[in-house]
C-alpha cells in the first residue's frame, strides 16, 4: 500500500491548489477526484458563467455602439457557437491544470474517495494511507423541497451550462450572486428572464448602495423582478405564490448551495451546523485530518478555498502560517456594472468611522466609455487605516485589487492619497476616494 505525507480528496480550487503547493514544498502527494479536476469552479461554477457573462458584455457594448454612431444591423446569436467555446476555453484550462498537477509529480487517483480515522484512503479496490488527509470535496446545488417540486422540469447550475438553446424564457428562483449574474448573463442575449427571489432585496450579503445601481440596469435589460413573498407551491410549469402565480418554459434553481459531507459524516467528525468544524488552521476533529473550501466556515469562494488549502499545507509543515484573516479576502459579483468588496460594510463599521463614495461621472475615463453606472467607496478609521472598501463600476473586480494591496501592506488611504494614478483612468478615482477620507477629494 503506497504511502503519501498528504492525501488531498478533491481536486477543486481547493484540493488541486492545496496538493500543488504540497507538492512544491517537497512532501510526496497524492490526489484524489471523482470526476473532473477544477471542480465546481471551473466545470459549473465561476469560469462557465463568467464565460457567458462576457459574450452578455459584448452584446451590450455592440448595441451601444448606436448611441454612439456606429450602427450594427443586426445582433444575432449563434448559441451553439458560444457553448462550444465555452467548452473550448474550460477544457484549455482543465488541461492546464492537469499539465501543472503532472509536471508537480502529484499521483492522481481516478474515483470516489473514503477515508478512515487513521487515514487510510480508499479509491474503489485501491488503499493508500498518508499521514495528513485533505478533505477538499466541495459543494453541490441545494433545492429547497418545495411543494410539487416533484412536478417542475427544472435545471440547477450543475445541469445549466449543458443547455444547448438559448432559452426563450427563464425564471430563476433566487436573489443572491449566483441567481443575478445568471440574469446578467442571459437577457442581454435576447432571454426573457423573470427572478423570483422571496426576501426583501436581492444581493442581501452584498453592498447595500450596489443594490439600487444593480435593480435598475437589471430594469433596463427587461429583466423582471419579484421579491418579498412566500412560495406557496410548484404545479408543472406554474410556480404560485402569495404574489400570484408565474410559468415558466424553463427554470434555474439558485437557491444556495449544500457542502458534501459525506466523508466527514462517516467519520464522525465534529460539526458546525451544516458545514465541519475546524481550527484556525483547518484542522478538523480528528487530528492530522483537516477540511477547506465549501466544506468549512468563511466566504464560499474558489479563492478562499485556495488560500485554506495553501494555509492548512503551510500549517502541517510546521511553517506557523498567519490566520487568514476573512476582512482581506475580496468578494465579487461580475454583474454589469461589477461589484467588488473586501473588509466591512458600512453598517459594520465603528461608530466613528469615515465613509467616503465617489461616483464614476465626475472621472474622465469612465465617463467616455459610457461605464458610469458605479462608484469607488472606502471605510476607514478617522486616522486613514482601512476597514472596507467596495468598487462598483466596469471592471470593479480588478480595480478592487489595488485597495487590497495596499491594505494587505499594512497601509492606509493616505498611501492611496499619496499615489500617483495614470491618467485616464477610472482607477484614478481610487486616489480621490481616498482624498474624500479627509475632506480633499479634488472631482467633488
Ligand atoms: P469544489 O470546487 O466543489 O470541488 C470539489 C471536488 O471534489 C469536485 O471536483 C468533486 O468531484 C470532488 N469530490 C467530491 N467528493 C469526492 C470524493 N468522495 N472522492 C473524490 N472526489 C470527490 N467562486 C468564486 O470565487 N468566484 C466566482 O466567480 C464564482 N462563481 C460561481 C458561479 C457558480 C454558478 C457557482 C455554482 C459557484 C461559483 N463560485 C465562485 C463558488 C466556487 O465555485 C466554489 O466556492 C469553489 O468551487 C469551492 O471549491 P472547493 O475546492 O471547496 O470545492
Amino acid at each position: 500500500m503506497e504511502h503519501y505525507h498528504i492525501a488531498i480528496i478533491g481536486a477543486g480550487p481547493g484540493g488541486y491548489v492545496a496538493a500543488i503547493h504540497a507538492a512544491k514544498s517537497g512532501l510526496k502527494v497524492a490526489l484524489i477526484e471523482k470526476d473532473k479536476v477544477g471542480g465546481a469552479c471551473y466545470n459549473v461554477g465561476c469560469i462557465p458563467s463568467k464565460i457567458m457573462l462576457e459574450h452578455s458584455k459584448l452584446v451590450q457594448e455592440i448595441r451601444r455602439g448606436t448611441d454612439w454612431g456606429i450602427t450594427v444591423p443586426t445582433i444575432d446569436i449563434d448559441f451553439p457557437k458560444l457553448m462550444q467555446r465555452k467548452d473550448a476555453v474550460v477544457a484549455e484550462l482543465l488541461d492546464n491544470i492537469e499539465g501543472f498537477i503532472e509536471s508537480a509529480q502529484i499521483t492522481m487517483y481516478r474515483g470516489e474517495a473514503s477515508v478512515t480515522a487513521e487515514r487510510k484512503v480508499m479509491v474503489g479496490e485501491e488503499a493508500l494511507t498518508a499521514d495528513h488527509v485533505i478533505l477538499a470535496t466541495g459543494s453541490r446545488p441545494f433545492v429547497p423541497p418545495f411543494k410539487g417540486i416533484e412536478t417542475a422540469n427544472y435545471y440547477t447550475t450543475d445541469t445549466f451550462f449543458s443547455i444547448e438553446k438559448l432559452p426563450k424564457q427563464l425564471t430563476i428562483i433566487g436573489g443572491g450572486v449566483i441567481a443575478i449574474e445568471m440574469a446578467f448573463a442571459l437577457a442581454p442575449m435576447g432571454t426573457k428572464v423573470t427572478v423570483l427571489n422571496h426576501s426583501q432585496d436581492i444581493l442581501q450579503t452584498e453592498e447595500p448602495d450596489a443594490r439600487p445601481i444593480i435593480r435598475q440596469r437589471m430594469a433596463q435589460l427587461g429583466i423582471e423582478l419579484v421579491t418579498d413573498f412566500t412560495f406557496e407551491e410548484i404545479r408543472n410549469d406554474e410556480i404560485h405564490t402569495s404574489k400570484g402565480v408565474f410559468t415558466y418554459e424553463n427554470l434555474l434553481f439558485a437557491t444556495g448551495r449544500r457542502p458534501n459531507t459525506q466523508i466527514a459524516e462517516a467519520l464522525e467528525l465534529k460539526m458546525d451546523g451544516r458545514l465541519i468544524a475546524v481550527n484556525n488552521h483547518y484542522e478538523t476533529s480528528i487530528p492530522s485530518i483537516f477540511a477547506i473550501g465549501d466544506l468549512v466556515g468563511g466566504f464560499q469562494l474558489a479563492h478562499s478555498a485556495s488560500a485554506e488549502g495553501v494555509h492548512a499545507v503551510d500549517y502541517i509543515l510546521g511553517k506557523h502560517p498567519r490566520v487568514i484573516n476573512q476582512q482581506v479576502i475580496p468578494r465579487c459579483v461580475y454583474t454589469h456594472p461589477e461589484i467588488a468588496t473586501f473588509g466591512m460594510l458600512e453598517h459594520e463599521a465603528p461608530a466613528d468611522a469615515i465613509v467616503t463614495k465617489m461616483y464614476l461621472p465626475t472621472n474622465p475615463k469612465a465617463l467616455l466609455e459610457g461605464n458610469i453606472q458605479g462608484f469607488m467607496k472606502f471605510v476607514a478609521s478617522p486616522e486613514g487605516d482601512i476597514y472596507g472598501a467596495c468598487v462598483v463600476g466596469d471592471g470593479a473586480t480588478e480595480m478592487i485589487n489595488a485597495m487590497l494591496a495596499c491594505k494587505i501592506a499594512g497601509g492606509s488611504v493616505k498611501d492611496l492619497a499619496r499615489m500617483v494614478f495614470p491618467h485616464p483612468t477610472v482607477s484614478e478615482h481610487i486616489g480621490d476616494a481616498a482624498r474624500a477620507v479627509f475632506g480633499k477629494a479634488i472631482h467633488l
